[in-house]
């Protein structure tokens, strides 16, 4: 019988989980016997074809930082991003491919890791859950499915803690943060929004504490106390250590050793919670966005969940404790529960999709759990239509489904060739909530031919849906034709690896050690 498990491929930590005869989700710790890995990776230059990840990935990027990557998560479904090493390009799927092949070889050790589901930041767009899901191929895993980290955590925190009603999961990791307000009765589970950013996490806070350090040398020495990338990388390690510290004391301590000399500088946590005072800000707007598009305020929330490493931060649980009025949940490890969360939906995904690869222990286990996830963004089209007062065809994006429905969901919406013998439409994929194109991401363009010497006017149906993996399907259809143009969005024009691609590039891939 299958493994049937979970990956949350995290900013700055990945881990594992697996549900055990009873469907219990638990974390199978690395080669190294810990519960979370982190997510780097060095390319060792003494012994070609070696891969480090995870703690001697960090260890041994002082010595080099070149041949190293951490944070790639941040670069997720970017197509001009690449590391060069030894001649050779490395997209960011590749990169995760080998964080995800290191997870799977470390838990293949009592049985074979092979159907997963990998979780991402709830605002992850097409590209980026795309990206993520080749990497997942590429690491020789079977995605099932991908989930979004806050559903993961609310996943699991309702299955194992007792919580019911309207609740707020508020995640915050190492590089994003997520807000999601859901519903919960017993197991059942129904998300009513999210909102979130990509390039808010640990990171950001580290950074500011290297911040502090630069200006209190620069005081001090009138020189720059980071002269190169290795000094970055030690101060890098050194920030998130003095950060972690300030979560449990007010002060710390440190030697700077720059080129003027060493000197010794004090951070209180005071003076760090005034430096992430305008991140704090952002997290706060994004809560009240998530309240207005759930239609409730702050007092309808019942429990607040807390997933993230960061959000060990006192700052964090004290503005969440003034805002809210009670003490937010923070019962389960934080670093864990995302993993724990998504191994759940891997046992759910299969026991719909593909019953026979999970046992009856695990069938009932979860027998009873319920989960009604919704779609992430608005997707639509760009248009022609005319404007009544003008007579001319005005370019507007169309939405076509809309933000927070319910999944899995599908709309059609019908629209007109503009031109006597058209034979050709462009048509355009977007995600996004403005009207205007300028203000949505285009997600995919691609060209529909039509059939030859028509008038204008010719219906075309376009028909989106969203399944319950967090994948669109979009299709184009010409009526009067039958003609149908089903769009592959991240096609290997745009940077992406279309199937071919992956299978190649898994295979030269598997020449790699990851250890
Ligand atoms: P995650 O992606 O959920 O594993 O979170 C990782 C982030 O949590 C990293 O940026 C860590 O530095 C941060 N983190 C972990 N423990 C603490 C702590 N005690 N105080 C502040 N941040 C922490």
């Amino acid at each position: 019988m299958n493994t049937v498990a979970g990956i949350d491929l995290g900013t700055t930590f990945s881990a594992l989980a697996r549900l055990n005869g009873i469907g219990r989700p638990e974390i199978v710790p690395n080669s190294e016997g810990e519960r979370i890995t982190p997510s780097a990776v060095y390319f060792d230059e003494e012994e070609a074809g070696a891969i480090r990840i995870g703690l001697e990935a960090i260890n041994c990027r002082q010595l080099n930082p070149d041949r190293a990557v951490r944070w790639i998560k941040r670069h997720m479904g970017d197509p001009i991003w690449k590391k060069t090493i030894d001649g050779r390009d490395w997209t960011p799927q590749e990169i995760s491919s080998l964080i995800l092949k290191k997870l799977k070889q470390d838990g293949s050790i009592e049985s074979k890791i092979k159907d997963v589901v990998i979780s991402v930041p709830a605002h992850f767009d097409e590209a980026r859950r795309k990206a993520t899901m080749d990497a997942g191929i590429l690491a020789g895993l079977n995605v099932v499915g991908i989930i979004n980290e806050p559903v993961a955590a609310a996943l699991y925190y309702a299955t194992t803690q007792k919580v019911s009603g309207r609740v707020m999961v508020y995640d915050l990791g190492g590089g994003t943060f997520d807000v999601t307000i859901l519903d919960v009765d017993g197991s059942t589970i129904d998300i009513v929004c999210s909102q979130g950013d990509h390039a808010l996490g640990g990171v950001d806070f580290d950074k500011k504490i290297i911040e502090m350090f630069e200006e209190a040398y620069r005081n001090e020495h009138h020189t720059e106390l980071i002269q190169n990338e290795q000094d970055r990388a030690k101060y890098e390690d050194e920030a998130e250590d003095v950060k972690k510290t300030l979560s449990r004391r007010n002060l710390v301590r440190k030697i700077l050793y720059g080129p003027a000399g060493s000197m010794r500088v004090e951070i209180t946590q005071q003076q760090f919670e005034k430096a992430i005072e305008p991140l704090m800000a952002r997290i706060e707007i994004l809560i009240e966005v998530a309240l207005e598009e759930a239609k409730c305020s702050v007092s309808d929330i019942h429990k607040v969940l807390l997933a993230g490493g960061s959000t060990r931060m006192p700052v964090v649980q004290r503005n969440l404790e003034k805002k809210f009025g009670f003490v937010p949940e923070i019962a389960v490890n934080v670093d864990e529960c995302v993993a724990l969360g998504a191994a759940i939906h891997a046992g759910l995904t299969l026991l719909r999709d593909d019953p026979r690869k999970v046992s009856s222990g695990i069938a009932t286990g979860l027998k009873e759990i319920r989960l009604k996830d919704v779609c992430n963004h608005s997707y639509g089209t760009i248009c022609a239509p005319i404007d009544e007062e003008t007579g001319r065809h005005v370019i507007r994006n169309s939405i076509i489904l809309k933000k927070n429905t319910p999944l899995p969901c599908e709309s059609t919406q019908t629209f007109y060739t503009m031109a006597n013998g058209q034979t050709q439409l462009q048509v355009t994929i977007t995600q996004g909530e403005d009207e205007d194109p300028d203000f949505v991401n285009k997600i995919a363009t691609e060209i529909f031919e039509l059939p030859p010497n028509r008038p204008a006017n010719r219906p075309i149906h376009v028909r989106y849906s969203y399944d319950v993996n967090q994948r669109m399907h979009c299709r184009f259809l010409d009526e009067e034709s039958g003609r149908a143009l089903d769009v592959e969005f991240c096609a290997a024009g745009n940077g992406q690896m279309n199937r071919t691609g992956i299978e190649q590039s898994a295979e030269e891939l598997s020449a790699f050690k990851v250890q």
